[in-house]
């Protein structure tokens, strides 16, 4: 894959060293927080060596790659087996499946025979459910980030901002495109990050 020729070409150092690398080093079905908004959740991860990180709905796993890319150690929560395996597929890619531990199953329900965590992402499956479950289960202090793409999950956010704090930010992002002989703006989905301390 891209990663095996990168690191064939450069050593180690044909992978970058910051947060946010391309979402083509990661086997995915499209299903993947995009390079840019992935740099902006690691950043709010704060992902510190040995910390111990919840992905839940991890998708292509590529939050759990960044954060054990940083030292740390990651459980990754997918649903869905064809996504199960491209996170098994990426950790290995990566020669992280020592830091990578990937359960298969559906959050909240699995999260009871999980080790708590030092940082929790969810990108997936985010209710208020699973919010309740998550927030009762982890230490004061730990550090929770997460994504919303839906109106519904947004007014959540809002919601959740307003009980506990901490940070709420909407990241608008475009790229530009073609548009006949000239370029235009495309934007992506705006999403909405809420990052909080409990
Ligand atoms: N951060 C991921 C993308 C997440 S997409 C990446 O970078 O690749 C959201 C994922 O959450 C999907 O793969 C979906 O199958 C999963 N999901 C949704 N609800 C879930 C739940 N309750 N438990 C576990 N996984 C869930």
């Amino acid at each position: 894959g891209p990663v095996a020729v990168a690191l064939e070409t450069n050593g180690p150092h044909g992978v970058p060293r910051s947060s946010g690398l391309s979402d083509a080093l990661f086997v995915h079905d499209g299903q993947i927080t995009k390079r840019p908004m992935r740099a902006l959740a690691l950043s709010s991860l704060a992902p510190r060596s040995g910390d111990r990180l919840w992905d839940i709905g991890a998708g292509s796993g590529s939050i759990s790659v960044e954060w054990a890319l940083c030292g740390g150690t990651a459980i990754a929560i997918e649903a869905r087996s064809n996504r199960v395996a491209n996170i098994r597929g990426n950790a290995a890619t990566f020669g992280l499946t020592h830091r990578i531990a990937i359960v298969e199953g559906i959050a909240p329900d699995i999260l009871s025979r999980l080790e708590t965590p030092q940082a929790v992402f969810i990108g997936g499956g985010l209710d208020a459910r699973m919010f309740d479950a998550v927030w009762s289960r982890i230490e004061p202090r730990v550090r929770v980030v997460a994504h919303a793409v839906t109106l519904e999950t947004e007014a959540l956010l809002s919601d959740l901002h307003q009980r506990h704090g901490g940070e709420l930010m909407r990241i608008e992002i475009a790229h530009a495109g073609h548009l006949g002989r000239y370029r235009s703006w495309e934007a992506m989905r705006p999403v909405v990050q809420w990052s909080a301390v409990k």
